[in-house]
């Protein structure tokens, strides 16, 4: 299906004035040795936000061990894990002078804690070596295993995102190794375990959910305890995957983001381009002010 003119529109918008930065950003990712999830999930916001520069980092490989049906990342048999990458990740950080660094990974079942321990060095290495940047961790679902979440949390992220993705009855199709009652359960025991420790979550709209579902998604995202949400639109990274079922108006994007709003999300991003991590500082530095973020009264940049 052709891309929408909403859609067409704001990709030129983002991509048209773009420096030289984002093919430097990509050479330091190189340089270091590392992936991101923004050029490995094919998202189209990742020039813009390299140009920045921001970049979402992909650790424990970029193979993963599980194959979404909404996913460009390669399935299969997943890389040793090297314990030189929290290094290198805090190094990259540094160099570009992030202010907050969201790190990402494949899902990696192959591992006893799903990498649960890699995440926590991670978090440690940036500390270390970024003492006031902001840290948020997007977290596979680890099986739902409490003890790899508390790991997480025990390295003191300062965002606990895990992405729900879409409606419970899409499930099977879109997301079949993952279950939709336990990634909720990994949500609520974010909040549970520390509540001071900011919980995420985000879906993508398109993939033939109806509005009903996705707002009980909300109120299911909401009751855990959640307060931070980022809505998008779903847009195929290759003829691999899941086609796009429906392009979603911009008004449905603002009446859902309106409703996470009064179901009391202090923090949502809701638009087609937007993504987990886009929006990831600001709104995190909305909540260190004590204030709220909802991309309805502001433009995204
Ligand atoms: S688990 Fe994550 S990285 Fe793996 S296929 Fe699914 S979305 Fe992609």
């Amino acid at each position: 299906m052709r891309l929408p003119e909403w859609i067409r529109k704001d990709l030129n918008i983002r991509n048209g004035h773009l420096s030289g930065g984002s093919h430097s950003t990509r050479g330091l990712l190189r340089r270091h040795g590392l992936s991101s999830v923004c050029e490995e999930g094919r998202c189209p916001n990742s020039a813009a936000c390299f140009a920045k520069p921001v970049a979402a980092f992909m650790i424990l490989g970029n193979v993963c061990t599980r194959d979404c049906a909404f996913c460009a990342v390669d399935s299969g048999v997943p890389s040793v894990v090297d314990p030189s990458e929290p290094e290198r990740i805090a190094d990259a950080a540094a160099e570009m002078g992030l202010r907050h660094v969201v790190v990402t990974s494949v899902t990696r079942d192959d591992l006893p804690d799903g990498g649960a321990s890699h995440f926590a060095a991670v978090i440690r290495a940036i500390r270390q070596r970024l003492p006031n940047a902001g840290v948020e961790t997007l977290i596979p679902d680890f099986k739902g295993d409490i003890n790899a979440i508390k790991t997480v949390l025990d390295a003191g992220p300062d965002v606990f995102n895990h992405n729900m993705e879409t409606v419970r009855r899409l499930y099977p199709e879109i997301r079949p190794a993952a279950v939709y009652n336990r990634s909720l359960q990994v949500l609520g025991l974010a909040h549970e375990i520390n509540p001071a420790i900011a919980v995420k979550s985000g879906f993508m709209l398109g993939l033939g959910e109806t509005t009903e579902e996705a707002d009980d998604l909300l109120t299911d995202i909401r009751d855990t305890g959640c307060d931070t949400l980022t809505i998008g639109q779903y847009l195929r990274p290759t003829k691999k995957n899941h086609p796009v079922v429906e392009y979603i108006n911009p008004a449905v994007f603002e009446a859902l983001g309106r409703r996470a709003m009064e179901l009391g999300f202090g923090f949502v991003a809701s638009a087609p381009l937007v993504r987990s991590s886009m929006n990831a500082e600001e709104m995190y530095r909305k909540r260190i002010q004590g204030s709220v973020f909802s991309n309805q009264n502001k433009a995204l940049e």
